[in-house]
């Protein structure tokens, strides 16, 4: 009897659905909004090649970071969520006539991975989205290109990488995976009721921008014809449950890679707390610095091979691990996960969702001053100049 792996630890990457010729597996949203396999047992001829291939029913041990780099893309360091390496991986790819495949919201956002070829198309795959991408029938894309003697560049969560890996079931020379740091995953439907809400208090939004725009830290931004708008107070709250793990996947708090054995051949996040863990980090850092992992000798070439347009700077791993939670553990999992995941995506209002969680910062007037203040201050490059003061004094 054909089983994958339970609700609970099926992490959504869809090999399974990849895999099966007989298509005999469909991915179907579950009563929170994620996507999970479900096999129609008319079709399914039980040749068990899904639960072969099922990340979480095992797969071949996992290479092991061995050095870990501040770097920054000297090109597009301000169009990425932190120093713009995805970017300059992906030209890289494509300038040696390669696809680049990314998770890029649809014009009803919906996120979901594509495929890009060409340096013009690139813009909706940069940033991070915060929420589960649907990678649909991606790896077969993949496995095409291949197959075609053309290179290939996957980035996902370190659960999609480990969804390609065991779908191709081999290593292969043209493809380079990238794997992202990863806080966990809330769903489509969360992203969607937050959309809403948004869309009912502001009008119809075009665009996303949960990360930079003008600054490392910038907050999240909504876009309306062309504008993009900063969200205040009880509209970020589907941030602040993101960052307190209020809202993921079931299987993010007990991913299995939340750890320095990797899926991909280069691991990508912010250096947050540059400098304060180890020797000073000179360089400026209002548009982000890229905490980079190397985990094979692809990804070492990597590294060599962009150093004319990359700014790297070696750094202990001691360091990069200091403030990254999720490279030493899964995401803390709240006991009122389940009903919050409920109440999110029912007709409570965010602020009173906000309220009940105690996600909202407790003083309004002055949330919304410092927020201001900070703006301003990231608006006219104020916030550089007091870094480099401080840094100065020190
Ligand atoms: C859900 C999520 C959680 C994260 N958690 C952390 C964290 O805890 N700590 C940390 O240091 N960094 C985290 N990151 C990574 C970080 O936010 C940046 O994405 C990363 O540093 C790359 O930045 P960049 O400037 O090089 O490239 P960017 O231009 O920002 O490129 C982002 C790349 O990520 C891909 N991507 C974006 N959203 C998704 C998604 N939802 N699923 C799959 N792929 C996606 C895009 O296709 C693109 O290839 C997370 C990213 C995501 C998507």
């Amino acid at each position: 009897m054909i089983q994958l792996a339970d609700n609970k630890s099926c992490t959504g990457c869809a090999c399974c659905y990849n895999i099966c010729s007989h298509n005999a597996i469909s991915m179907q949203e579950d009563s929170e909004g994620f996507l999970q396999p479900v096999i129609d047992r008319d079709k399914c001829v039980e040749c068990g090649l899904c639960m072969q291939r099922c990340p979480e029913l095992g797969h071949a041990p996992l290479p092991e970071s061995s050095s870990c780099h501040a770097a920054y893309s000297h090109s597009f360091q301000r169009n990425g969520s932190s120093g713009g390496m995805f970017s300059a991986i992906a030209d890289y790819i494509l300038e040696n006539g390669g696809m680049v495949y990314g998770a890029a919201f649809d014009d009803k956002l919906q996120l979901r991975h594509i495929a890009v070829d060409k340096k013009g198309d690139m813009q909706p795959l940069r940033g991070s989205k915060y929420l589960q991408s649907y990678t649909g029938t991606i790896y077969k894309k993949i496995k095409e290109t291949l197959r075609n003697g053309r290179k290939a560049l996957f980035v996902g969560t370190p659960c999609q990488v480990m969804g390609l890996r065991n779908y191709l079931g081999h290593d292969d020379t043209n493809l380079f995976t990238v794997d992202l740091i990863c806080h966990g995953v809330p769903s489509q439907k969360s992203f969607d009721k937050w959309v809403e809400v948004i869309e009912t208090k502001k009008g119809h939004i075009d665009g996303f921008s949960f990360r930079k725009l003008d600054g490392w830290s910038s907050p999240p931004r909504y876009i309306q014809k062309n504008k993009s708008k900063a969200l205040r107070y009880d509209l970020e709250v589907y941030m602040w449950a993101f960052y307190k793990g209020y809202l993921f996947r079931e299987s993010c708090y007990q991913c299995k890679y939340a750890n320095l054995k990797r899926s991909g051949d280069i691991t990508i996040g912010d250096f947050w707390g540059i400098g304060t863990h180890g020797i000073p980090f000179r360089q400026k850092q209002r548009y982000g610095i890229s905490l980079v992992l190397s985990n094979t000798d692809k990804g070492k070439r990597m590294i060599e091979a962009l150093k004319d347009d990359c700014y790297f700077e070696e750094r202990t791993l001691e360091e990069g691990l200091a403030n990254q939670h999720n490279l030493k553990a899964p995401s803390a999992r709240p006991t009122e996960r389940d009903v919050s995941v409920r109440d999110f995506i029912s007709d409570m209002s965010l602020l009173e969702y906000g309220k009940k969680y105690h996600l909202l910062p407790r003083r309004k007037y002055l949330y919304l001053t410092e927020s201001f203040i900070k703006d301003c201050m990231i608006e006219w490059g104020f916030f550089d100049v007091m870094k480099e003061l401080v840094y100065k004094i020190k």
